[in-house]
């Protein structure tokens, strides 16, 4: 629990907000005073979000595909009944989708497309109505647009992807004073990362951190609760590394020879 109060009388959309770093935030910014409308695709892990968070009246699980037009419609109408506006959107939603470029498929592209790019455009575009004059959208992309990851060939392109619509609409809806922004995670424990790396390679990836650890949901969290706060007031088109200095440094004990070699 945290002393801030930044959010009191602020509404956040955080879709996907049944695991991972979406419940993480949620739980942040309910701390901080915000009433919270979380989305998932499937009503029983809502409903688990939903008793974990304890949020009382200041929380709403709503069963929302963010890759469904439809359900993104639905959605803001249902934030429109109960709240009227918006003040921050965190369009976290996304899907790993890792492989050799030579074993994607056409359906895997499609999946990744839909969730993480078209998913997070309908999001803001279908938010804006609700957005408060300051308001904060802030995505999640992810390091792996930094770098080139072997296996991230469809997903990384998907999270570059957004991050050009995060200075595009920063440049669109700033006069509105809407401020628009990224961050890119790195290696982040949570059940997307579980999945995606077996336990037994946990150790290299993680001697490839400058920080040499695995981050935290609730780290991540705390970044972007400052991007939606007011003390991110003047922070705009930005996209935040989030990753411990992995895509900034080079890791682990480094030895240059010297001319005594
Ligand atoms: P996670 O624990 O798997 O959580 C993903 C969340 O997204 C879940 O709440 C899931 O809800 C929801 N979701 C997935 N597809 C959805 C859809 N079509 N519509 C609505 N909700 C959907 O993953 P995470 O690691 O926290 O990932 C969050 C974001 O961070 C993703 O965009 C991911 O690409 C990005 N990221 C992760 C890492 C990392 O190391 N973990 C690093 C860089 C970037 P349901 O399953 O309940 O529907």
């Amino acid at each position: 629990m945290t002393q801030n109060s930044r959010f009191n009388d602020k509404v956040a959309l955080i879709t996907g907000g049944t695991s991972g770093m979406g419940l993480a935030t949620a739980r942040r910014l309910l701390d901080e005073g915000a009433s919270v409308v979380v989305t998932g695709r499937d009503r029983a892990r809502l409903d688990a979000a939903a008793k974990e968070l304890d949020g009382g009246d200041r929380l709403l699980a709503v069963r929302a595909d963010a890759a469904s037009l439809p359900d993104l419609d639905a959605l803001m109408e249902t934030v429109r009944d109960r709240h009227g506006r918006l003040d921050a959107v965190f369009a976290n939603a996304g899907i790993g989708m890792f492989g050799p470029a030579a074993e994607m498929t056409e359906a895997d592209f499609d999946h990744a497309v839909d969730v993480n790019f078209k998913g997070v455009f309908f999001t803001v575009q279908k938010a804006l109505p609700l957005l408060a004059a300051d308001a904060a959208v802030v995505i999640n992309a992810s390091w792996t647009m930094h770098r080139g990851l072997p296996i991230g060939s469809v997903y990384s392109a998907t999270k570059a992807a957004v991050q050009s619509l995060t200075r595009t609409l920063a440049a669109e809806f700033g006069p509105k004073g809407i401020r628009v922004n990224s961050v890119s995670p790195g290696y982040i424990d949570t059940p997307m990362f579980r999945g995606a790396v077996p336990e037994d390679e946990t150790d290299a990836l993680r001697a490839q951190v400058a920080s040499g650890r695995i981050g935290t949901s609730e780290e991540l969290a705390g970044v972007v609760a400052f991007l939606a706060s007011a003390d991110a007031g003047y922070v705009n088109g930005q996209d935040l590394i989030v990753d411990g200095g992995l895509v900034a440094a080079v890791a682990g004990p480094y030895r240059l020879a010297t001319a005594q070699d």
